[in-house]
This record gives C-alpha cells, sequence and structure tokens, in this order.
C-alpha cells in the first residue's frame, strides 16, 4: 500500500476571544480525525494556531496598559493550555506574529503584485471613528450606528491595495463542479457555488488606519488587512517558503475544518490567492455548525457561555469529547445540554461500553484465571460477531471519510450492543456450570476480539479511557501506537493475561447532580458543605501584622513538569499577572497535569527561594487534607480574581 498524507487544520483563534465550546469543538474534531488517519498508517500534519493581528487586539491592548504583541503573548496561552488539557495531538501551533509567517505574507504579497493581481485603488466604507474601524452594512446597528459602541458611522474614503479575485472565480467554480466534495457538507457548497455564480468583487486587502499588522511590501503605510494575513498561516506551518519538500508532501493534501460563519473566506477568497498564486485549492473544507446553551444562543451578556475548562473538570476529558462528537451531526447546529451529556455518560460509556468490558473480564478472570482462551470451532453465530468486527472498521473509515463522527461512533455502538446480545444469547456462565470449556473458549475468545476492536476505534475519541481499556485487555503500550493495516482485528491473542481494573466511567447519579446544579445556579454550593466535624488543633495566636506579612497572591498555573527522580515533586509554572515564575509542589501523587492546568490558585510568593530536587522553588501553593494525606484538595479561586492579586 503505498502511503498516504493528510494534512488537517482548525481555524486559527482570534487571541481576543476566551475559548469556548466552538473553539473547543472544532478542535476536537480535527484532533479525533488526525489519531484516527494516523491509525490509518497515513502520514498526518495537524495544525492549530492563534490569529494575532488587527484592530481589536490592537485596542485592547491600549485599554490594558500593554503593548499588542504583550497581549497576544499572553493570551495566547489560554488557547495553547486548552489544548493541553483537552489532549489535542497537533504537530504544530501557528502564531501570526510569528517572523516565519510575516515573511510568507509578504512574500506572496510581492508575488501577487508582481504578476500584476494586486493594484492601488480607494477603499470607501462607513466608519466608526472613536472604535477606529469600518463597519460593515450587515451588521450596522439602526441608523448607521456602530455596533459596538452606538456612535454614528461616517463615510469614509482611504487608499488601499486590492486582490483580484474576480479574474479568478470562473476558474474556482470549474474547480467546485469538477470536485463537489471540496465542501462539505452538501448544503454549504451549494451556497457557494450560487455565491460564486454571482461573480466576486475585487477585494481590499490593506489599510492604512490600522498599524497592528503586517506591512505591505515596499509600503509602510500600508499593513495587510487581518484576514488576508490570516488565511496564509496554512501556508507557512506547511513550509511554503521553509521546508519545499514539507510542502510539496502536504500541501496537495490540505483540508481545512472550519465554523459556518467563514466559509466565504475558506471556499472563495483562499482558494482564489491559492489559485493565484499557481497553488492547488484545499482538497476539502468542511463547514461545522454552531452550539446553542441549553436552547438558547450562547452570548457573553446572558451568561450562558460554557467555558471547555470546566466541562473537563466536572465530567472528565474523555466523556466531553465523546458527547460533543456523538450528539449532533458536524454539519449541523446542536444544542449543548449538561444533562444530556449526563445522560449519554450513563447510557453509552457507563452501561453499554463499561458493562461489556466489567462483564467479559469477570468471566474471563472466573473461569480462566484471567487468560485470553484460545477458541474453539466458529459457530455461525460466533461468525456473525467476528464479521461484525470487520465490518465496523470499514464503516468507520468510511463515515470518517467525510468528517461523520456522529455516524462512525453509532456504528461503534452498535458493535458493542452486539456484543452484549451475544453474552445473553450465549450465556457464558451456563456454559461454565455445565463443563462446557470448548464453548466457553470460543466465547470469551470472540468478546475479548470485540473489546478490541471497540477499544482501537474508540482511541482517537477519547485517549485516555481507551489506554486504560487497553491495560485491562493485558496489553502494554497505547492502542493509537497500533496501526489498523497491520492488526489482526479478528485474533484474540490466546494465552495473554488480562486485568480487571477500576471503573472506567462512574456511573452519574442523577438526582444529586440535578440537586448540585440547583444549588450551583442559585448561587449558594449546597453540595459542598462538609458533614464531618473538623478536629480543632490550633496553634497559638499570631498578631495581624504577622499574618499580613505572608504575602499570598493569586496565580494561574499555566504548566506542569515532572521532574526526573523526584515521585512526589511537580515543577509547576505559575502566572503571577506582573510575573511569571517556577515553583516545586509535593502533590503529584494527587494531581495529573492536567487537572493542575488552568486552575487559579493561591501562592504564598515572599517565600524564600529553595532548591528542590535541583529546581529552584519561589514560592509554594497552598492547599488542605486530612492528617494522613490520604487526599489533598488545592484552594482555588475564580476568575474574579485577577491573577497576582493579594489575598487578604
Ligand atoms: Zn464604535
Amino acid at each position: 500500500m503505498s502511503e498516504k498524507n493528510f494534512y488537517l487544520t482548525t481555524p486559527i483563534y482570534y487571541v481576543n476571544d476566551i475559548p469556548h465550546i466552538g473553539h473547543a469543538y472544532t478542535t476536537i474534531a480535527a484532533d479525533v480525525m488526525c489519531r484516527h488517519m494516523r491509525m490509518r498508517g497515513d502520514n498526518v500534519f495537524f495544525l492549530t494556531g492563534t490569529d494575532e493581528h488587527g484592530q481589536k487586539i490592537q485596542q485592547s491592548a491600549e485599554a490594558k496598559g500593554m503593548t499588542a504583541q504583550e497581549l497576544a503573548d499572553k493570551t495566547m496561552l489560554n488557547f495553547r493550555n486548552l489544548w493541553t488539557v483537552l489532549g489535542i495531538s497537533n504537530d504544530d501551533f501557528i502564531r501570526t506574529t510569528e517572523e516565519r509567517h510575516e515573511r510568507v505574507v509578504q512574500s506572496m504579497f510581492q508575488k501577487l503584485m508582481d504578476q500584476g493581481d494586486i493594484y492601488k485603488g480607494s477603499y470607501e466604507g462607513w466608519y466608526c471613528v472613536p472604535c477606529e474601524t469600518y463597519v460593515p452594512e450587515s451588521s450596522m446597528g439602526e441608523n448607521r450606528t456602530c455596533p459596538d459602541c452606538g456612535r454614528p458611522l461616517v463615510q469614509m474614503q482611504e487608499e488601499s491595495y486590492f486582490f483580484r479575485a474576480s479574474k479568478y472565480a470562473d476558474r474556482l467554480l470549474a474547480y467546485y463542479e469538477a470536485n463537489p466534495q471540496a465542501i462539505l457538507p452538501r448544503s454549504r457548497y451549494n451556497e457557494i457555488v450560487s455565491f460564486l455564480r454571482s461573480g466576486v468583487r475585487d477585494q481590499s486587502i490593506s489599510r492604512t488606519t490600522l498599524k497592528w499588522g503586517i506591512p505591505v511590501p515596499g509600503d509602510d503605510k500600508h499593513v495587510v488587512y487581518v484576514w488576508f494575513d490570516a488565511l496564509i498561516n496554512y501556508a507557512t506551518a506547511c513550509g511554503y517558503l521553509d521546508d519545499r519538500e514539507k510542502f510539496a508532501k502536504f500541501w496537495p493534501a490540505v483540508r481545512h475544518l472550519v465554523g459556518k460563519d467563514i466559509i466565504r473566506f475558506h471556499c472563495v477568497i483562499w482558494p482564489i490567492m491559492l489559485l493565484a498564486l499557481g497553488l492547488n485549492p484545499p482538497v476539502c473544507v468542511f463547514a461545522h455548525g454552531w452550539w446553542t446553551v441549553e436552547g438558547e444562543k450562547m452570548s457573553k451578556s446572558k451568561g450562558n457561555v460554557v467555558d471547555p475548562f470546566e466541562m473537563a473538570r466536572v465530567y472528565g476529558v474523555d466523556p466531553f469529547r465523546y458527547f460533543l462528537l456523538r450528539e449532533v451531526p458536524f454539519g449541523l447546529d446542536g444544542d449543548f445540554s449538561e444533562l444530556a451529556m449526563v445522560q449519554r455518560v450513563n447510557s453509552d460509556l457507563a452501561n453499554d461500553l463499561g458493562n461489556l468490558l466489567n462483564r467479559t473480564l469477570q468471566m474471563m478472570g472466573n473461569y480462566r484465571d484471567g487468560k485470553v482462551p484460545a477458541p474453539g470451532a466458529i459457530l455461525p453465530v460466533d461468525e456473525e460477531v467476528l464479521s461484525l468486527i470487520d465490518a465496523t472498521l470499514a464503516t468507520v473509515k468510511e463515515k470518517l471519510d467525510v468528517f461523520s463522527f456522529d455516524e462512525a461512533l453509532k456504528s461503534i455502538w452498535a458493535l458493542l450492543g452486539r456484543g452484549n446480545k451475544y453474552i445473553d444469547e450465549t450465556m457464558p456462565w451456563k456454559l461454565g456450570r455445565e463443563g462446557n470449556g470448548e464453548r466457553l473458549d470460543t466465547v470469551l475468545s470472540t468478546l475479548f476480539a470485540v473489546l478490541r476492536a471497540v477499544t482501537l476505534l474508540t482511541a482517537p475519541f477519547m485517549p485516555d479511557a481507551a489506554k486504560r481499556m487497553y491495560v485491562q485487555l493485558g496489553f502494554s503500550g497505547d492502542p493509537l501506537d497500533e496501526r489498523f493495516p497491520s492488526v489482526a482485528l479478528r485474533n484474540a491473542p490466546a494465552g495473554q493475561m488480562t486485568q480487571k481494573g477500576d471503573v472506567l466511567f462512574p456511573r452519574i447519579d442523577v438526582d444529586q447532580w440535578k440537586k448540585g446544579r440547583e444549588a450551583k445556579l442559585s448561587g449558594k454550593d449546597g453540595a459542598q458543605v462538609p458533614d464531618a466535624k473538623i478536629p480543632s488543633e490550633h496553634e497559638d495566636e499570631i498578631s495581624i501584622d504577622l499574618f499580613k506579612s505572608v504575602e499570598l497572591r493569586v496565580a494561574e498555573v499555566i504548566g506542569v513538569e515532572e521532574i526526573p527522580k523526584a515521585k512526589k515533586l511537580y515543577a509547576l509554572y505559575l502566572d503571577l499577572g506582573y510575573e511569571k515564575r517556577k515553583i516545586v509542589s509535593g502533590i503529584k501523587e494527587f494531581f495529573t497535569p492536567q487537572d493542575l492546568i488552568g486552575k487559579r490558585i493561591i501562592v504564598v510568593a515572599n517565600l524564600k527561594p529553595a532548591t528542590l530536587c535541583g529546581v529552584e522553588s519561589r514560592g509554594m501553593l497552598l492547599a488542605a487534607g486530612p492528617k494522613d494525606k490520604s487526599a489533598l484538595g488545592l484552594l482555588t479561586v475564580d476568575e474574579s480574581a485577577p491573577l497576582g492579586s493579594r489575598v487578604s
């Protein structure tokens, strides 16, 4: 089989945004896809990153008294940290303020100018002077007012460079007519084709009113307009200027995942830029839908923005990943409801998946001391289940080829359902009681094969849970390192020792959950009142001044590192707002790096530096737990306490 290349991108996210469920959705989808393609043996290049230029960044930075670059450096971490927490396996992370990118933007601009596809003209539009921004007709307020500040807009005209997009519209239309799979789903394809048929205008691609951007080559008065700059990131990271070999390998296989709001940029402007540069347009642009939250549009003012950090913390990363991709067909809009997530955890994960694993390993333990038996004669019912394994692999591949994540998961769950039914049909406990050893061997071996297939097929969706399942099935290593072409899914490795482990997905008690949620929504955290009395064990009284001499401050954990040979220690990177620093803390037994990243904790900031296991620690964090050190809780604080603020 010849090697295949696969290049997938998420949009680059605007650093002025707070990461929400929409960002998490696109990036998780891309991650699942890339992990799956790696398991199919493809060479995969997976890119995400941040969009850092433009008016809004410049203005927010000014308001905060920092430079635009400083602001971007800081807020970019919100995304990077989220990808760490959500287990995203991107190969590169591009920032549009990087030098490697600025060079590519200027080089492409220059090339298009040299060949006559960029010309100087004049741009006219409605402009908000205080906001220093043009407002398109479609987003104006009543009586031509600014949607941001409400003040009246004025007609403005400025010199601008234009990209001759009109010249290439017919060629792009012909490309789409020959490649209907190049835009998915079909409804978006139709939308773009009819848009192209109505004609494309030349595009203004520079501004003189804006400073925070990439200078136009040879004309410092202008900066390149943000979207022209941003789209080019996909070519930069692929090695357009710096690694021609990589570019030749991956560019012909480029696919973009985008939200439906930005498809005109990705399906019209960007492919036209590529055609003008003599490059192939994307193999596919997939536009996914939007999420509402509990039936309502998500918005900051409603306060219903779903925080992916919180969802991952409360429900676990794997259930969150699973839910987003299972609940709604990828191209359609969906509604995010926590109750629906709880129900999926219970029915799909705890019941369907958890039960098959537990029942099988339990029987393997009871009847065969945990060892996978060699199968005896294969009856039609066994053959039916075994062929379903092969069929499921084929279906999952076919569905993921068109980004149909929910359909792929449904087919895996159909296999799980068949496995659970097979237990009821074959009644292994009866075979055990009757001493029908050969038949029992076949049944257990078949069930093992189903579980291994399910583990491998779900691994891209739930990397951590799949790994734990794999260990319970007696494999060492990571299921994601397996390659479908070389795994004989139907054959269970006879003699392999299984080891029943912890419950993979504990059931959530729905009544308890509802109570906790009501308490949370009404503002009192009723569920958290401790019922045990804390034993009294007081120190001597101290003065308020002595207490005040302890400088307690709010810090965010932005990175966690293991320290070689230190079993109990982590090195934590903290952001105190005014500075970043490293502390060493003996909390490794209680937390994974994912538990810690993104948390706002309390640190003693004026503790004398100390060196632990060769690492200098500047401060300590606060935590509490029982005397026997069997558990530990971190002191955390919500986001209304800014980084670096004093605790008093
Ligand atoms: Zn305004």
